[in-house]
């Protein structure tokens, strides 16, 4: 990486104050990062950093008073379900809860489909966990209104590779020119899917460290060698961490395994601790989009370059960029 620069964010005519309703995103469904161009995440990141300053000077603010949020989360959550309710509630919004579907009409067999529009008739915006890759498509298929996609299973998870991606611009100051590791459970990670596909729309090296079952899915691979971005795949850390200047470190998805025993030969794969940074840059930062099971051992956390915890709050500006854009100004 070369000096850090704080970062800087282009001025857009569509800044959250006026209204939204000739902005890009207006109405739009957030379903995959392959939607957005580079320009599109100046955008997002100028209006999330501005949402900061808001959070930091005044708490709360009435842009979207009136409007309310489907949370409708079909597998369990807890970072991105409140960071969603408060990203809505901090813009003066209110928030339908369903994190229980099973406590919903789900239980009694009602489909994706009818249960999205039984939602859309009472919110104006639903946000989706569903563990079915390309439920949030299909959910987008029949609902009026906006949909945002919250994690479809294995598949993708576009409002997490936003705050990642924010996360790095606002700690480092650049994307391009970076090394970008990504450690652990890459076959069933949705968050290194995403973020993967982001990172291709900069000047970017990646490494992938994983076990030899749970690499990089190769349909990603190819796509991001069609960008003719630098990919290097690794069983050990030792090569790619001297160069690295982000390391995004995974939890092996232990609810996507079919046979137990395959989880249990890999999950203690990689630990991270003090010690294994001691080969690693002095300006760089330790990823996770957690929750965390052992890859991170506590004693990183008060480390400069532990950032996962200035992490998930990112999120919540990234959201409140995301909701503003996507319901506009009343
Ligand atoms: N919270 C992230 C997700 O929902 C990462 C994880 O669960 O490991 O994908």
């Amino acid at each position: 990486m070369t000096n850090y620069r704080p970062p800087i964010y282009k001025k857009s005519p569509y800044l959250p104050f006026g209204d939204q309703r000739n902005a890009p995103f207006y109405g739009k469904d957030i379903l995959s990062v392959k939607q957005f161009s580079r320009s599109d995440l100046d955008y997002i990141f100028a209006v999330a950093h501005e949402m900061r300053e808001m959070v930091e000077r005044v708490g709360t603010f009435d842009l979207l008073k009136g409007k309310i949020l489907a949370n409708l989360f079909y597998e369990p959550s807890t970072r991105t379900s409140s960071s969603f309710t408060s990203a809505m509630e901090r813009l003066g919004g209110s928030v339908i809860p369903i994190n229980e579907v099973r406590y919903s009409s789900v239980s009694k067999g009602e489909s994706l489909p009818d249960t999205v529009r039984t939602l859309e008739c009472y919110t104006d915006v639903i946000v989706l966990r569903h563990p079915d890759v390309g439920a949030s498509a299909q959910a987008a298929k029949y609902a009026r209104k906006p949909i945002i996609n919250a994690g479809d299973g294995v598949g993708e998870h576009p409002t997490q590779a936003l705050l990642d991606l924010f996360t790095i611009v606002e700690e480092l100051g650049q994307v391009d020119g970076l090394t970008v590791t990504m450690l652990g459970d890459l076959k069933f990670g949705r968050t290194v899917h995403s973020l993967a596909r982001l990172l291709s729309l900069y000047d970017i090296r990646l490494n992938y460290v994983s076990p030899e079952i749970l690499r990089m899915p190769e349909e990603i691979i190819r796509e991001l060698n069609d960008q003719s971005i630098s990919q290097n795949e690794y069983d050990h850390l030792d090569r790619a961490l001297p160069e690295t200047d982000v390391l995004y470190v995974t939890r092996v998805q232990k609810e996507r395994f079919e046979n137990l025993a395959d989880y249990e030969a890999v999950k203690g794969a990689y630990v991270i601790s003090l010690q294994t940074l001691e080969a690693a840059k002095n300006r760089m930062i330790v990823m996770h989009p957690l929750p965390r099971v052992g890859e991170i051992s506590m004693d990183v956390d008060d480390d400069p370059r532990a950032a996962y915890f200035r992490q998930m709050e990112y999120g919540l500006y990234v959201r409140m960029a995301l909701l503003a854009m996507v319901l506009g100004k009343s």
